[in-house]
């Protein structure tokens, strides 16, 4: 159904597409991986990251990334979510994203990684970038997406009924909305963010078109954007760029 003739996924190589909520033809049928997945595939490819020996916390593991990572890095290759019951790979350990953070070895991980997680955790987002910064080596990457949307901010931690959720977050299992009218004062406070995306940076227009990220998608802040940021784009910690080498 849909999808781009001729187009491919840069994750696992099948030109099957299917549709996506309401978005035609965006969904890998093979390894289900959407816009943003391989959005951030050209991103890590450009940067030519992982390494063979890289230590990458992957977290709500979507499975074509978590193939690949686990064949570049098998021994630093680290997969959690918050219920590992929804995968069938069993390597999916246990992660609570507002209570596990301390449990994190500082200075530790080449790679931190999550598309579209942190809408779900209902907890303070500076205690949680705080943890992962803090676990982040200097040299390391910390690359994520989320559903930016218009407007401004709002979470609620309280129970919510599945109507009031989707009214306010966009979804029935949401407890924050990223408001772009004011993401300076949420998102943008804790991390420095490049407001000025652009996926042509990592890649050119025929290498994009070929993976099938629509036009849309690919500048600017939207829900596909893919945030680049190091240990010392934490705002709230005193992280000192490492030298060059
Ligand atoms: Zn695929």
């Amino acid at each position: 159904m849909g999808g781009k003739v001729g187009a491919n996924c840069n994750i696992c190589g099948s030109n099957d597409w299917a549709d996506m909520n309401g978005r035609s033809g965006v969904r890998c049928a093979s390894c289900n991986s959407l816009e943003r997945t391989r959005a951030i595939k050209l991103v890590l490819d450009r940067l030519n990251i992982p390494k063979p020996g890289d230590y990458i916390l992957h977290f709500a593991p979507e499975r074509g990334l978590a193939e690949y990572f686990a064949r570049v890095s098998p021994g630093g290759y680290a997969p959690v979510d918050f219920d590992p019951s929804l995968y069938s790979k069993t390597d999916v350990t246990k992660f609570d994203l507002t209570t596990d953070g301390e449990s994190l070895p500082s200075d530790h991980y080449d790679l931190i990684i999550h598309s579209h997680v942190l809408e779900h955790v209902p907890c303070n987002l500076a205690y949680v970038f705080h943890h992962l910064s803090r676990a982040l080596k200097a040299t390391g990457y910390h690359i994520f997406s989320v559903p930016l949307m218009r407007g401004h901010y709002d979470e609620y931690f309280g129970p919510l009924s599945s109507e009031e959720a989707v009214r306010r977050f966009g979804q029935h299992d949401h407890v924050r909305r990223f408001g772009l009218a004011d993401i300076s004062r949420h998102l943008g406070a804790i991390v420095r963010i490049n407001k000025n995306y652009s996926l042509y940076e990592y890649a050119d227009e025929e290498t994009i078109s070929h993976h099938n990220i629509p036009a849309s998608q690919r500048s600017g802040l939207h829900s596909s954007t893919v945030f680049v940021t190091r240990k010392q784009d934490y705002l709230l910690g005193e992280y000192e760029r490492p030298a060059v080498s």
